[in-house]
């Protein structure tokens, strides 16, 4: 009948006709669940394996290939927007001594709360990944240079401020982290470029004493001919 085809059409997978019988009731009920709970599974299977492919498993940040795809996309919005993307690359201090110390096992631990500090204390629209080892970059859209080193400031505060606690003795820990911060400056500028001039920038942080936000300066011209 057309009610039944339209039905269909509109997205019913199944239909009943009445009279209603009840044990073919129950028979298609039955099938629906199983249609559904298979349904369901695919999903969840689907759902994980997309997970696993855009972040670290030690820390549940997003991993590095995804940071690349999404800083890509940042810039190219950039471009046409005309707004700046800033870039945050941060590194935790002395954090080969938290391993010799306490053991790997706590460092990996160390790892995961500072991720977990930085992401749930981040703007909506900003995103951290894992770069590698204890290193990771937070990549700031529509953000100048300036705004990002004051929100960088308050994530280096969030994680200094407090220890972070671990299962493993000692229990706390007092972690500072190093940053650096660039923006893009010409249209030209590609994900390495921002991601080189953030780890100069941390570099010199590191240089200065450690726990700090460094802006990327670009390095003055020295005047030979004065
Ligand atoms: P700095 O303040 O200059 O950054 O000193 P640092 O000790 O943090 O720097 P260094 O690069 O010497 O040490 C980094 C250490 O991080 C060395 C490496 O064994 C450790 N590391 C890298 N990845 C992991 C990891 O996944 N788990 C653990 N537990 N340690 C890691
Ligand atoms: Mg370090
Ligand atoms: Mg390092």
């Amino acid at each position: 009948t057309p009610r039944l085809i339209k039905g269909l059409d509109i997205g019913a997978n199944d239909y009943l006709v009445k009279p209603i019988d009840r044990n073919e009731l129950i028979a298609r009920v039955r099938t629906q669940v199983r249609r559904r709970r298979y349904q369901d599974r695919l999903r969840a299977n689907y759902e994980r394996s997309l997970s696993l492919a855009l972040t670290d498993t030690l820390t549940g940040v997003y991993n590095r290939r995804y940071l690349g795809n999404h800083l890509e996309k940042a810039l190219e919005r950039a471009r046409e927007s005309g707004k700046q993307v800033s870039v945050v690359l941060f590194d935790i201090d002395h954090f080969k001594s938290v391993n010799d110390t306490h053991g790997h096992a706590v460092g990996d631990e160390v790892l995961r709360h500072v991720a977990q500090r930085v992401n749930g204390n981040l703007r909506n629209f900003d995103m951290v990944a894992r770069y590698g080892g204890e290193e990771f970059v937070i990549v700031m859209p529509d953000t100048s240079g300036e705004t990002a080193e004051m929100v960088a400031e308050r994530l280096r505060d969030r994680v200094a401020r407090d220890p972070i606690t671990v299962a493993g003795p000692p229990g706390k820990l007092d972690i500072t982290i190093s940053m650096g911060v660039a923006a893009n400056n010409s249209p030209g500028d590609t994900p390495d470029d921002l991601l080189k001039r953030a780890d100069e920038a941390m570099f010199q942080a590191k240089r200065a004493g450690r726990n700090k936000v460094i802006g990327f300066r670009p390095v003055e011209a020295t005047s030979s001919a004065a």
